[in-house]
């Protein structure tokens, strides 16, 4: 057994903190009798002893199996991926497209994709070590697995095939389902197909996720069209990384927030999750209409040439943020580095052109293959959300082969040195309880999240005075300071 000795023990469930010891045997936390001996003791004194941190939001789907560290310095030992429509799986006979589809948001080494959820599952329990790993079904890699990267409807068989391998996966243990509705060919998705896939879910009393069609003018909107689908099927309905997107929709985040409020008071079990950080990040295309992106990159790098103007003018009226908010995170060549750190205000300075020229000049010389970083948000709305009851904390963290966002590096720290102990914004064991019981009881990860006994021993000790994020946008890829000691399953992973 192992004893972590006198420390000041904050359980997860949101209650205040108290004194204590906390014993490990084997993968359990253990209330040993009172003569009971330790093997090890670690001296906890003057630092704080939680459960383990809980990301409900990665897409660490296949860098889990890297056993890379950026979550579990961060005191994280369970991950839920597959999410925003995103999963490895089913990839089958159309595995190309696939990893196509799910190319700069799955990174990983080249070759990656299993034909089901249960292998998928079977490799992540054999081989990622630092981190317990829950898994979505991303709606976008089941659609494309079953028609490739078409728009709009589909038949109706491949539809009752899409259903019979999500029941398939659920049934294998995967967690959920997760759309992208900002992500081709998933947002051409028409309503009846998401209604059927979501009755299948909400029958496994699962949970469905989505990355929904809006963040910025279509916001509220978009809300209604999630809240629709949650209350005609019963499936319980997780809202990601919720946010107003561009200084002229900021205020429209109370009404979502109404929204959420009126809808849980008929019936609809919602929540959301938030990123604790102003700017976002995702892949270079997001700023295009949806219909450019039909078919693929090759498809969008050929329409960039037919159809140019067209592309140009919706890209800049569907803008809700300025062009010096955006920023070029990473790109697929070697000679294009320079752009990386670059905004494009700045990069339209450098080439002489309009802003909105500049980025399509970079999708071409980069084969589609580039990644942004957005300042979207307010302090003000952030603070307001991280406050909300019905908000989990999430990293949202992705790889990429620039400069990636440094909430994959930073989250937790940042939630708990920034927000909690500089900010005030709430106190450690509101803040604790948001990443480790509350996304536990969301997921039904039993066992998890908590200190009582019997639960797995999943343990994070930390130095409440000086934990800190040194992530930072510029210089992401530094781990963070006061994380002590990291247990998944009895485990030391740090
Ligand atoms: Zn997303």
């Amino acid at each position: 057994m192992i004893l972590l000795k006198n420390g000041t023990i904050i359980d997860g469930t949101g209650g205040p903190a108290r004194g204590g010891d906390v014993w490990l045997d084997g993968d359990r936390i253990a209330a040993p009798a009172p003569d009971a001996r330790p093997e090890r003791t670690i001296d906890c004194t003057g630092l704080t002893i939680t459960p383990g941190f809980i990301d409900i939001h990665s897409h660490s789907d296949v860098m889990v199996l890297e056993n890379d560290r950026a979550k579990a310095d961060q005191g994280v030992t369970s991950e839920v991926v597959g999410n925003c429509g995103f999963s490895p799986y089913p990839a089958g006979p159309m595995e190309n497209a696939v990893s196509e589809y799910g190319r700069g948001i799955l990174y990983g080494p080249p070759k990656w994709g299993w034909p089901n959820a249960a292998e998928y599952l079977d490799e992540v329990r054999r081989n990622a070590r630092l981190a317990s790993i829950w898994s979505l079904v991303g709606h976008g890699s089941l659609r494309t697995a079953h028609a490739g990267p078409k728009q709009g409807p589909l038949e109706t068989k491949q539809v009752d095939a899409m259903a019979a391998d999500l029941d398939d996966a659920l049934t294998a243990g995967a967690c959920g389902f997760s759309t992208g509705f900002m992500y081709a060919p998933g947002s051409s998705a028409p309503r009846e197909e998401i209604i059927r896939l979501l009755h299948v879910v909400a029958r496994h009393k699962k949970i469905y996720a989505t990355h929904m069609r809006s963040y910025s003018f279509q916001l509220l909107e978009s809300i209604d069209e999630q809240l629709d689908l949650a209350r005609e099927t019963g499936v319980k309905l997780q809202l990601s990384h919720l946010q107003a997107v561009g200084r002229a929709n900021w205020d429209k985040q109370r009404y979502a927030l109404d929204k959420i409020a009126e809808a849980r008071q008929t019936g609809v079990d919602v929540e959301f999750d938030i990123y604790p950080y102003q700017a976002g990040s995702t892949v270079l295309t997001q700023l295009l209409p949806q219909w450019a992106l039909n078919g693929g990159v090759e498809t969008m790098l050929r329409r960039l040439k037919e159809d140019r103007p067209r592309i140009a003018r919706e890209t800049v009226e569907s803008m809700a943020q300025r062009w010096e908010d955006v920023y070029v995170a990473s790109v697929g060549s070697q000679a294009g580095q320079h752009w990386v750190g670059k905004n494009f205000a700045q990069i339209a300075e450098a080439r002489k052109l309009e802003p909105v020229e500049c980025v399509f000049q970079i999708l071409e010389e980069e084969n589609g293959e580039v990644n942004m970083l957005s300042f979207n948000q307010s302090e003000d709305n952030l603070r307001q959300l991280i406050q909300h009851p019905l908000c989990t904390v999430i990293s949202d963290g992705f790889y990429v082969k620039g400069r990636p966002h440094p909430r994959l590096y930073g989250t937790f720290p940042h939630l708990l040195g920034e927000m909690v102990r500089e900010k005030k914004w709430m106190p450690l064991e509101e803040a604790v309880y948001r990443i480790t019981g509350k996304p536990a009881a969301r997921f039904r990860m039993e066992g998890r999240g908590s200190l009582s006994p019997g639960s797995y021993a999943d343990v994070t000790v930390f130095d409440a005075a000086h934990i800190r994020a040194k992530a930072t946008y510029e210089d992401p890829r530094q781990q963070p300071e006061g994380i002590r000691f990291v247990f998944r399953n009895g485990q030391q992973t740090l």
